[in-house]
């Protein structure tokens, strides 16, 4: 015997699959101390959905390039999961310890950004991947990385629109002319995230080859 459910049933189930799928993240936040200030992290189980600096991020004035002492951690209870602690360890790392950083797991993303192809998204990935720690390139370089070789302007926005500060790292995307250009946590933090990368960060020096070469103003 042929079980055929009814339409209404199938209807039912199709919706309720849509209603998971369409369910919303639950995301968690956390502020994370760091030479910038508070930054705060928002993460769902399934990756991070946001990294952002303070508004004005401020770094004291004294302290630049020096990093501050890195807090005491406080262990409180707090809810968490896999993707934010990734995300604390390795702005930690960042701040405090970048030598360590090439063997950090990054966390995933799940902001909504990420889950569908676009101009933003190809420019924010490319810059992850191919401009390290220490290196800049300017916006009409990672323009030409994504195959878009007009489109400078267009990175700039693709910068504007990126939620996972400092990971992401569009503190490293400069004007061509060798100025620091916009920033969204301010010009100061940008100036600072630079510098500090420029302080030699160990001993071993890092495999070159993948990625354009740190850059000096274009010609
Ligand atoms: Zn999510």
């Amino acid at each position: 015997m042929i079980f055929s459910p009814p339409q209404r049933t199938v209807r039912c189930l199709a919706q309720s699959l849509r209603g998971r799928m369409k369910k919303p993240c639950k995301e968690i936040r956390r502020f994370v101390d760091s030479p910038l200030g508070k930054m705060e992290i928002s993460a769902c189980d399934d990756g991070v959905h946001e990294i952002k600096l303070p508004r004005t991020s401020t770094p004291k004035a004294e302290s630049r390039p020096e990093t501050p002492p890195r807090p005491k951690e406080e262990r409180l209870p707090e809810p968490t999961n896999e993707p934010l602690e990734r995300a604390v360890s390795w702005l930690r790392a960042y701040f405090w310890q970048p030598e360590a950083l090439d063997s950090l797991p990054l966390p995933d993303f799940h902001h909504p950004l990420f889950e569908q192809d676009s101009f933003t998204r190809r420019v924010l990935l490319t810059l992850l991947d191919q401009v390290k720690f220490g290196e800049t390139v300017s916006y009409r370089q990672l323009a030409q990385l994504v195959g878009r070789d007009r489109a400078a302007r267009a990175v700039g926005g693709a910068m504007r629109g990126n939620p996972i500060a400092i990971v992401i790292p569009c503190h490293r995307v400069i004007l061509s002319s060798g100025e620091i250009g916009n920033y969204g946590g301010g010009k100061a933090a940008k100036e600072w995230l630079l510098a500090h990368e420029r302080r030699p960060k160990t001993q071993h020096s890092r495999p070159t080859g993948s990625g354009p070469a740190p850059t000096s103003p274009d010609p």
